[in-house]
């Protein structure tokens, strides 16, 4: 299915996931870390389940815009899964903000395999998923008092190549 974030450059397609990234944190976050993907997303009014979802699938989300349900595979890691959720309220989001008029039954379905690596709509929802976990002005902050990048992945409770991905994409190294 198409979307707005298509034929735009990866730039400007990480600049609209950290935009509404700071949104959702702006609304629902409580300033408590590490952030809780599970419960900005019930907040925001997504139902989400864990689920055995096969070998195949880390997570999905289903339903249409108005009654969207999260699943999260329950065979994986605890930071695996925090991010597939907030990977998943990337693809909430995105669905949601094409028009309030189109109401329809959508599914995006997350796979293990790398064969969606590198399509627009997941190059959004994985960097929104960073922003939404590692927000900005968080991650600048510990690397001004010299936080390593594995206290830092510590504090988000992400994983650590996530940490230095979200580092590497505000310029701090
Ligand atoms: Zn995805």
């Amino acid at each position: 299915m198409a979307t707005a974030y298509d034929h735009m450059p990866f730039t400007d397609i990480r600049r609209s996931a950290d935009d509404n990234a700071q949104g959702v944190l702006d609304s629902f976050w409580d300033g408590k870390l590490p952030i809780d993907p599970v419960k900005i997303a019930l907040d925001m009014g997504v139902e989400v389940y864990t689920a055995q979802l096969g070998d195949e699938v880390y997570g999905m989300i289903s339903g249409t815009p108005s009654e969207a349900k999260i699943y999260l595979d329950v065979d994986q890691a605890p930071v695996r899964m925090r991010f597939t959720c907030a990977h998943e309220i990337g693809h909430y989001i995105e669905r949601s903000s094409r028009t309030t008029a189109d109401d329809s039954e959508y599914a995006e379905i997350d796979v293990r395999s790398g064969r969606d690596h590198g399509k627009p709509i997941e190059v959004f929802a994985n960097h929104f998923a960073g922003a939404l976990l590692m927000p900005k002005e968080v991650v600048e902050k510990f690397h001004t008092k010299g936080m390593n990048v594995y206290a830092m992945a510590s504090k988000f409770n992400v994983s650590v190549q996530a940490m230095s991905l979200r580092k590497m994409h505000l310029g701090l190294s």
